[in-house]
């Protein structure tokens, strides 16, 4: 609904400053979060105009995604770093709303058969972390993403049975069991037969995607692609 979509942005302009995250000038008309200047800065990997990309190939050895894409590399110190540092750990949700339809836009423009999924589900976090922070950044992509497509959310299906303790201290296998083995999806969930597309901020071993896509797999008929805003 148009109306619903220009209220809500409307709303977003009345709570957030109008000032380029990244570099602090006046954002201008058709810019949103960061100015276009830093928006051409940040370091693309052009993944969503190949039919696959080093990625999703790499993630296939441990499940057989569909589709699979991350649009930043994440680069230590760079721009999308300090990005993704506020959309996560300083309130900035609408940065992912943002780029959610940015992104939506993009991948749409070149592969829109790619883009028809029946639910976006975005990467849940455990409840006390997502009290804590008060948002799943996930969600928020999410959303961008729908009001593009117009693609339903399904945040319920999918959920995190316990929070991920800290893995710096184990091996990559015993990181990638722990993490594998904490999503769980609901018995009646509407996603059995449908195609999927799992949402995220960052991929970095890609654990947490398999873990999910694993989850959803064990309904029926289930096709599985990812999306991440950016990859380690
Ligand atoms: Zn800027």
């Amino acid at each position: 609904m148009p109306w619903m979509r220009s209220r809500w942005h409307e709303l977003l302009h009345l709570f957030f400053p109008r000032h380029c995250l990244l570099c602090g000038r006046s954002l201008v008309k058709g810019e949103e979060g960061i100015c276009l200047h830093c928006l051409c800065d940040l370091p693309r990997t052009d993944w969503h105009l190949q039919a696959d990309n080093p990625l999703v190939e790499a993630l296939r050895e441990a499940f057989p995604f569909e589709h699979g894409v991350a649009f930043f590399h994440f680069e230590q110190g760079g721009k999308m770093r300090r990005l993704l540092h506020a959309f996560k750990y300083q309130g900035h949700k609408e940065i992912g709303y943002w780029m959610g339809r940015l992104l939506a836009q993009e991948w749409m423009a070149v592969q829109s058969d790619c883009t028809r999924f029946d639910y976006i589900v975005p990467v849940p976090l455990h409840r006390d972390r997502q009290r804590q922070r008060g948002y799943n950044q996930a969600e928020w992509i999410a959303q961008g993403l729908r009001s593009v497509w117009g693609t339903p959310i399904d945040t319920t299906s999918l959920y995190r049975t316990q929070a991920t303790e800290s893995q710096t201290h184990k091996d990559r296998a015993e990181r990638w069991r722990n993490v594998c083995a904490v999503f769980k999806v609901a018995e009646d969930s509407p996603l059995a037969g449908k195609r999927i597309l799992l949402v995220d901020d960052t991929c970095t071993t890609g654990a947490t995607l398999v873990g999910c896509a694993n989850a959803l797999h064990a309904l029926p008929d289930t096709r599985v692609s990812f999306l991440a805003l950016a990859s380690t």
